[in-house]
């Protein structure tokens, strides 16, 4: 079969892409993996998944009239939710007819002569000249490097895959794996309805409480009665979501009481916004350390067993620089007596074996392992996949000393091949709904250039693309993330580049430059 473009996935990017795409006239198929729409909110089933950017902004702004008739409930959506949103997208732009489920795409070969890619799925070929990988950053669950996981006797759940029926935890003795965002979310569920949860841990993450609630229907009529302008701030901030009314100022730059008085009313307030609060906590070690210390402080103040204060604070980053997490009472959960802590750096993981999991120290036996192992992040989903460009050019070949592309959004040798948020674009650092927006009207203007433009083909030349790697990575050298051995550099992948992947410059100064870039006539690409 053929079609104008292919996108792969059908989550906030895939959905949205189809509907630009569609929106140009352009015959678009969207192939997903997974049974319906919703991507990342249609694979986390876990309990307490929610989105850690406010409900009110972690939404598209494409369409004002679904803008104005979706009403949020809670300040943080949960996983549900959210699904329930997304399936009212798909359905209420007509979306679906156009979305081939539980297919997946194998590869795609670009073909110079036609200037067409040939996509290749576990059902169907597909000759296109246009291909957008919706794959998502987070969409390549990575499982522990364990021996034995496979021996386990009990029930194995994975936050990624939970299943629709889930086995009744009730009195059962219940292991988790990772404490990163999935982890720490789930956790105090899982306590809540097990008769015992040890939690391992190999990183110590910090986290912040969310102090979700319902949302106030005066402050929600107020959001929406002012929308379309709160939603251009979030276009142009450096976060993609709106941020608080508060002059940025160095850390050091106000007194000690001051400072320790702005971190408490941050961390009454709760959420990512916790480290707006002075300009200078992701470039200057010194103030970063003021906010580490007073969340460690927090830690000591909330948990009990100092002991278990101590294992439970982060020493090993600065803060920021892992994705931060969001709780509710992670950790107070750990006040707990039927929850306990393991620090597997202390006490390794030798193997699972049929009853459980075996430390160091002795076996935990478990009826349920629960797996929170986060991802493959940002480059997983692309490089499952064979794609070949120009000359047969492998992008695994070409990514192999990590990914190199040009905004994030196209890679030189692979004409008319879109990423939404691809690496080296703001896309994980950012509020990501904000970002995919972006990248998909860029995408679909450019489409539109050259269409009107009679250009068969739009290629990353390999200069910008070289250019612009070196500017993501000047941006992340200028501050404090290179300190982390964080999935932002892949280091929770055995054997992966360690490439700082995303572009910490600011969603508004990222989205300038892609209109900059436009403007010019797309400087930066070969436009054949
Ligand atoms: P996804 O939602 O990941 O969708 C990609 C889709 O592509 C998937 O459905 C997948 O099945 C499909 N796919 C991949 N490869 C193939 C293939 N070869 N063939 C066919 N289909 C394929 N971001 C935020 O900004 N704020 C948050 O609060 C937030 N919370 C999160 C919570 C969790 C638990 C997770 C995992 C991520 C969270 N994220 C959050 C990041 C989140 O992934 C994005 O916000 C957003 O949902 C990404 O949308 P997407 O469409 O780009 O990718």
């Amino acid at each position: 079969m053929s079609a104008d473009a292919v996108i792969v996935g059908a989550g906030f990017a895939g959905l949205y892409a189809l509907y630009k795409l569609r929106g140009l006239g352009l015959e678009t198929v969207a192939i997903e993996r997974g049974e319906g729409v919703g991507g990342t909110w249609y694979w986390n089933r876990y309990p307490g998944a929610r989105c850690d950017i406010e409900s009110a902004y972690y939404s598209y702004s494409f369409s004002d009239e679904l803008q104005d008739e979706w009403d949020w409930t809670e300040k943080y959506a949960t996983q549900p939710e959210i699904l329930a949103y997304l399936q009212h997208v798909a359905d209420r732009f007509d979306l679906v007819r156009d979305i081939r489920f539980a297919e997946e795409v194998l590869s795609a070969e670009y073909d110079e002569a036609s200037a067409r890619w040939r996509v290749t799925t576990t059902k169907a070929r597909i000759d296109c000249r246009f291909v957008v990988f919706a794959t998502g950053c987070l969409s390549v669950p990575k499982s522990p490097e364990i021996p034995g996981l496979a021996d386990f006797a009990g029930d194995l759940l994975r936050t990624h895959e939970w299943p629709t029926h889930v086995p009744d935890l009730a009195g059962r003795r219940v292991g988790l794996i990772g404490t990163g965002s999935s982890g720490i979310q789930v956790a105090p569920l899982l306590a809540e309805q097990a008769g015992h949860l040890t939690v391992f841990q190999r990183t110590a993450n910090f986290s912040v409480p969310a102090h979700n609630a319902p949302l106030d229907p005066v402050e929600w009529a107020r959001t929406k009665g002012n929308y379309r302008a709160l939603r251009e701030r979030s276009r142009w901030s450096a976060s993609g979501s709106v941020p608080l009314d508060i002059e940025p100022v160095p850390a050091l730059s106000v007194s000690e009481q001051e400072r320790t008085s702005r971190y408490e009313e941050r961390w009454r307030i709760g959420g990512m916004k916790f480290l707006q609060v002075f300009g200078d906590i992701y470039t200057d070690r010194a103030a970063n350390d003021t906010a580490a210390d007073f969340v460690r402080a927090k830690i000591a103040d909330i948990v009990e067993d100092p002991r278990v204060a101590r294992m439970l604070m982060p020493t090993d980053h600065p803060i920021g620089t892992k994705r931060i997490c969001t709780d509710t009472d992670y950790y107070r959960m750990f006040n707990r007596p039927d929850v306990a802590l393991v620090d597997v750096r202390d006490d390794p993981i030798v193997r699972i074996d049929v009853n459980g999991v075996v430390t160091d120290s002795g076996p935990h036996p478990l009826d349920v392992l629960v797996l929170a192992t986060g991802f493959d992040a940002m480059t997983g989903a692309l490089l499952k996949i064979d794609i070949r460009g120009r000359d047969g050019t492998r992008l695994r070949d070409h990514w192999s000393e990590g990914p190199v592309s040009y905004l994030g959004i196209a890679i030189s040798g692979f004409p008319n091949l879109f990423m939404i948020t691809g690496p080296g674009s703001p896309s994980v650092i950012s509020n990501m709904v904000t970002s995919i927006e972006q990248h998909v009207d860029w995408i679909a203007e450019h489409i539109r250039f050259l269409d009107t433009h009679a250009v068969a083909a739009s290629e990353a030349l390999p200069d910008a693309e070289l250019e612009w790697v070196a500017h993501v990575r000047d941006q992340a050298e200028a501050t404090l993330y290179g300190e982390a051995a964080s999935w932002y550099v892949g280091a929770n992948v055995p054997g992966k580049p360690r490439v700082f992947m995303p572009y910490v410059g600011g969603v508004g100064t990222y989205r300038a430059r892609c209109d900059e870039i436009a403007a010019e006539g797309y400087r930066g690409f070969a436009l054949r």
